[in-house]
């Protein structure tokens, strides 16, 4: 009897192991360049805490007047009240790839939705992306993407509302709404076809970043141009792509793309030009950030700057070893805080604030230093064109303090720390990547 029970707890042990190595398949690393992978599983942890959604605000509309004439003291409160977007994530690959849970609270992943609900994250853009393994059937894959995402917010109408519509996003908004928007990352994968990016449109997709790191029938990426000495920018197609995204109403990201084809974007669009997930070249050199002319040509534009939160980005010397290390022991003491606070959102960002300042950390990248990077934009060229492109989930180690999608509110309460306004950090939390998106899209 007892080897019977030995056997079949032996069987439960081996089908359990096989089973987390299956939910454990690590993601295509984007961003990484080095090859590091994330190990975090993607298990399912619990379900999405209707509760959450008593946060703060629901009216998200109000967005012009001050409402908090103490920012020192109601910081946080500001971040729940203003309207937060963020212009760029990859929690599609995740879920797509291994079974992550949009839904639910996921112990492996940056962001889900009771992550973006605690981090008072209103709207979300997914990248719909394609990994390189599937380069034969790259629209396919996408349409498949589509639909799931789709199905999502079918089957959850009270928690998820997607659109590509200005008017219903603002309406959304209004009555406190959680919204998404598409926006697709590397013109392969319309396949050189200008139906297949008409149809891109049709589905709802209202950006287009022309290549990812791989170039393609649009034109050369900024890795090929700047580590394989590729030239050339924009291809015969790739000027016609442009032309077409400004007639359609669609914005062109320019995140991954070479600096020649950025230039033949600037001198062939005549609409606002996003990077949805790009950092400052003149803080940290890396090809996949912004020199400063090309962030005066976005400005221009009338257009808009996701700043990436990859740490490598933001720091060339972050160490990425540390991070993890620093994201797994703030994670763990925290933990105690966040329940003993409850649905609090407001206390409970005020004691974890007060946590990191006890406990900062030495290696890894501060937040200050994406702090950093928006305020060099702001002080280049205004503060109209800036904003938030995580990149959660794309691969990216995030600064010390951003372990995932529940930090956004210490972004707000660092700006009000470096003396920014309400009405300027509404506009850097969302309020510009609102009014081009209205501009471009809202046609
Ligand atoms: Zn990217």
């Amino acid at each position: 009897m007892l080897k019977t029970q030995l056997k079949l707890l032996l069987f439960a042990f081996f089908t359990l192991l096989l089973f987390q190595n299956f939910m454990c398949v690590t993601s295509d690393s984007k961003e990484k360049l080095n090859n590091d992978q994330n190990k975090e599983s993607t298990k399912v942890s619990s379900p999405v805490k209707d509760s959450i959604q008593n946060k703060p605000n629901t009216q998200k509309m109000d967005s012009t007047s001050n409402k908090f004439p103490n920012l020192e003291k109601d910081a946080f409160k500001l971040h729940y009240d203003a309207i937060v977007i963020d212009t760029h994530n990859d929690i599609l690959m995740p879920v797509f790839l291994e079974g992550a849970d949009l839904t639910q609270e996921n112990a492996g992943t940056q962001s889900d939705m009771v992550k973006w609900k605690k981090g008072g994250l209103d709207v979300q853009v997914f990248s719909i992306y394609v990994p390189e393994r599937y380069k034969s059937n790259h629209f396919k894959y996408v349409m498949k993407l589509i639909d799931k995402l789709e199905q999502t917010a079918a089957d959850y109408p009270d928690k998820f509302f997607l659109t590509s519509d200005y008017n219903e996003l603002t309406n959304a908004l209004g009555q406190g709404k959680f919204c998404g928007l598409m926006g697709a990352e590397g013109g392969n994968m319309i396949e050189g076809s200008m139906e297949n990016l008409e149809t891109l449109y049709s589905r709802g997709v209202r950006y287009l970043g022309l290549t990812w790191n791989t170039s393609n029938a649009i034109g050369v990426s900024a890795q090929d141009e700047t580590e394989r000495g590729k030239k050339g920018g924009l291809t015969e197609f790739g000027v016609r792509v442009v032309q077409r995204m400004d007639e359609l109403g669609m914005l062109i990201d320019v995140s991954h793309l070479g600096e020649t084809a950025f230039w033949d974007v600037i001198n062939t669009s005549k609409n606002p030009i996003i990077a949805s997930h790009s950092c400052v070249y003149s803080l940290s050199p890396h090809y996949r950030n912004l020199t400063d002319d090309q962030i005066k040509a976005i400005a221009k534009s009338g257009g808009y700057i996701g700043v990436n939160f990859y740490c490598k980005f933001l720091d060339p010397t972050a160490s990425t070893n540390q991070v993890q290390s620093i994201h797994s022991k703030y994670k763990h003491d925290l933990k105690s805080i966040e329940e003993q606070d409850g649905d609090d959102m407001v206390k409970f960002n005020e004691d974890r604030y007060e946590y990191l300042a006890d406990n900062k950390m030495r290696g890894g990248t501060s937040i200050d230093k994406l702090i950093e990077h928006i305020d060099y934009i702001v002080k280049l060229v205004g503060v109209d064109y800036v904003g938030l492109g995580s990149d959660f989930d794309g691969g990216v180690y995030t600064p010390n303090e951003l372990y995932d999608a529940t930090c956004y509110p210490i972004i707000t309460k660092k700006l009000v720390e470096k003396g920014y306004s309400e009405q300027d950090i509404r506009k850097i939390l969302g309020l510009n990547f609102l009014r081009v998106f209205k501009q471009v899209c809202g046609k």
